[in-house]
């Protein structure tokens, strides 16, 4: 198991730093979030130290699947939330704090007053070139 000296999860998951678990197996951890965007708003994290989704282990990623969606039905039925959010911010500039990867999954309550981002236009032609160029890189 490769962890990070300074890393905030990777102390989390030696427990030199306590945090409420939700559940754990050999591969991942899920605790509540400290600060969270509504009561019930959990992470989850790989126990190998990676800094986002690029470059979590291929060889887990099924797991991680069937790993979230068992921590997010316990939550939604002791919250009794009316649906959630499932968000991964990756690099600084989405917003990624602790750079080890993470899943929030984030309880949602009708009327919680919760705001989605807004949305933007493309101009003519400029959606179909972009898509042009993202299937350039695949
Ligand atoms: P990010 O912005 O990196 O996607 O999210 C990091 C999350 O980790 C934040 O929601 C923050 O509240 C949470 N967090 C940061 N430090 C700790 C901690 O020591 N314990 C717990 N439980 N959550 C933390
Ligand atoms: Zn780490």
């Amino acid at each position: 198991m490769s962890l990070e000296k300074d890393c905030i999860f990777c102390k989390i998951i030696r427990g030199e730093i306590p945090c409420n678990k939700i559940l754990e197996d050999k591969e991942f951890l899920a605790f509540l979030d400290i600060k969270p965007i509504n009561k019930g708003h959990t992470l989850i994290i790989p126990k190998v130290h990676c800094k986002n989704l690029l470059d979590f282990p291929k060889a887990e990623e099924t797991d991680f699947i069937e790993f979230t969606k068992k921590v997010a039905t316990a939550i939604v039925k002791a919250t009794g939330a009316d649906g959630f959010n499932l968000g991964m911010n990756n690099g600084k500039a989405a917003g990624q704090v602790v750079h080890h990867a993470h899943l929030h999954i984030i309880p949602r309550f009708d009327h919680d007053g919760l705001v989605s981002w807004p949305h933007k236009e493309y101009s003519e032609g400029e959606m179909q070139e972009l898509q042009k160029k993202i299937l350039g890189f695949l």
